[in-house]
């Protein structure tokens, strides 16, 4: 097809999985893919490009892996579409990839989206297949990149650094995101700078340990005077940030909940286990003790404040007693929302050494005991939101009913209401009137002071 701009445009599908960062790098490879003249489409079975980002934190990746490969093997055959797999999976396995599947043009490591346009340009007139899994030890890769026109947005996901020197014995991010890596302050204000000149209202600073933003960099600020800044700027009305690291959560992030204005009263603090014999086996650092005391001089600063966590069960070893501690602990804090996982082994990782693994169906049965305790939660803390007003930054038109309109408040909670496409990108106040397991309904106030 021949675009405005005269040039021959392409089409692009990308699948994501897993995490935000995921989901804010394909929103990056979809940005310098622009610059090639590839347009996002919604439909796999007219893409010239398909492209699969791929998590392997999640449970069973390499599998989902496959099975979007052999779904998308037909389109390859049919339009000669190029298909790539990028992302974690693809950092891990490499070669591996393109040896097991021979119609894999492209394979993107985690380092590789800013060259992305030129592995493209390879495949495209050389015909040859391209592996990309460097680890870009200057940190290129996380340079700007800044978005077009045509994709204006009420909220945006800013990295502001990637990778993790923590090695948590479970976790496989330190070997396929490789080692902490921050971005210069100077970058990140620009960046949020051209985004709140282009509308952006609300931006969620991304890295897998936020806390530790700074580190390693010579001359750097810290990350609470780093969202000193970012509050500065004029046009932004929100901050949000994830993820948080309980160890490296410093008095001075926790005083800046109270100090900035524009920091959302939302923390994603993932504590993993209740157990200390179980965290110790984590390689976590830190106890429940320690754990709790955070969280409470964050209510301390902040009452209304908002936690959301990420807990395992079935960790290596886990007895049922290790399990009443995580479930004692859920019931002591209230979390607002949890992201449960059963543990399932990562290759490469100290605990896939382990040989005291839990099996199977006792995993299962823990985690529907422990969702079924945290639905509640989750559902009476929205019940206790009915009659209050709060500000709600409005996203767009609800999933649920296109008379209605979404978005989200402070504490980061979804709400329903009846409304207007012109409210979006404005905060209005909304009166709760009703609250569900995963959202709220509630009306606008027109006449609110
Ligand atoms: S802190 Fe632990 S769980 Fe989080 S990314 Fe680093 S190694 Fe993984």
């Amino acid at each position: 097809m021949v675009g405005e701009r005269g040039l021959v445009e392409k089409k692009v599908y990308i699948e994501t999985y897993g995490c935000q960062m995921n989901e804010h790098d394909s929103e990056r490879m979809l940005r310098v893919l622009e610059g090639s003249f590839y347009l996002e489409t919604k439909e796999p079975q007219e893409a010239d490009l398909i492209l699969i980002n791929t998590c392997s934190v999640r449970e069973k990746p390499e599998h989902k892996v496959y099975s979007a490969l052999g779904r998308y093997k037909r389109v390859k055959e049919e339009r000669g579409a190029i298909i790539g797999v990028a992302g974690c999976v693809a950092q891990q396995e490499g070669l591996r990839l393109l040896d097991r599947v021979p119609y894999l043009d492209m394979v993107i490591g985690t380092h590789a989206i800013s060259i992305l346009p030129d592995l493209l340009r390879k495949v495209e007139s050389t015909g040859k297949r391209v592996c990309e899994t460097g680890f870009d030890e200057k940190g290129t890769y996380l340079k700007t990149i800044f978005p077009t026109d045509s994709l204006p947005k009420v909220k945006s996901f800013v990295t502001i650094m990637q990778g993790c020197d923590h090695f948590c014995s479970y976790c496989v991010v330190p070997f396929v995101r490789g080692r902490e890596k921050s971005r210069p302050s100077a970058e990140i204000l620009d960046e949020i700078r051209h985004l709140a000149e282009r509308g952006v209202k609300e931006v969620c600073l991304l890295g897998q340990n936020v806390n530790g933003y700074g580190r390693g960099l010579d001359q750097e600020i810290g990350f609470p005077e780093l969202l000193s800044r970012i509050n500065e700027i004029e046009g932004i009305e929100r901050i949000r940030f994830t993820t948080s690291h309980p160890k490296d959560l410093s008095n001075a992030l926790i005083k800046a909940f109270s100090d900035l204005s524009k920091l959302c009263e939302h923390i994603h603090l993932p504590f993993q286990s209740g157990s200390d014999r179980i965290l110790e086996r984590m390689h976590r650092g830190y106890s429940i003790v320690s754990y709790l005391e955070r969280i409470e001089r964050l209510r301390a600063f902040r009452p209304e404040m908002a936690v959301t966590a990420d807990v395992i069960v079935g960790f290596p070893g886990e007895e049922e007693e290790d399990f009443n501690q995580t479930l004692n602990l859920i019931r002591k804090v209230q979390f607002d929302d949890l992201f449960s996982f059963k543990y399932s082994t990562r290759k490469g990782t100290a605990a896939a050494q382990l040989d005291d693994q839990v099996e199977e169906k006792i995993k299962q049965q823990r985690l529907v005991v422990l969702q079924e305790i945290q639905r509640e939660i989750t559902l009476r803390k929205n019940l206790a939101v009915e009659g209050r007003t709060e500000e709600v930054l409005v996203e767009g038109i609800s999933k649920q009913s296109d008379q209605d309109m979404t978005g989200r408040t402070r504490t980061n909670k979804s709400v329903n209401f009846q409304g207007d496409l012109q409210l979006v990108g404005k905060v209005v106040p909304v009166r709760i009137t009703k609250g569900f397991a995963h959202s709220l309904r509630g009306e606008r106030l027109l006449n609110a002071s």
